[in-house]
């Protein structure tokens, strides 16, 4: 249980999700962009979603508002990385912290 992450009271129910220079935990009732740091995550770990998040987007092209060549893949590979990383937060955060993966849209 945490108290004061959010506009909730209280929340236990978390998602696991990439957007646009987010950190990639949020309130599954609010929706509230959580600050990982604020999580039992290992250094590493957090250094690991940094990175993953910072990839989000790569397949679209702003400027035009679509997918680039081969962009589907890159949502693809995204998901698949952030599968991963999903089940380590997940083993690091335990039973106090249930989470949920959402994987990117496209
Ligand atoms: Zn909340």
């Amino acid at each position: 249980m945490l108290k004061d992450f959010c506009k909730c009271k209280i929340t236990n129910s978390f998602k696991f999700e990439a957007d646009f220079s987010a950190d990639p935990i949020w309130c599954n009732v609010c929706g509230w962009n959580l600050d990982i740091e604020d999580f039992p995550l290992s250094d590493k770990l957090q250094e690991e979603l940094f990175e993953w998040v910072s990839e989000y987007g790569k397949w679209i092209d702003l400027e035009a508002d679509s997918l680039i060549e081969n962009g589907l893949k890159l949502v693809e590979n995204h998901n698949e990385k952030g599968f991963q990383l999903f089940q380590e937060v997940k083993k690091q955060l335990g039973e106090q912290f249930p989470i949920v993966f959402v994987p990117s849209k496209y």
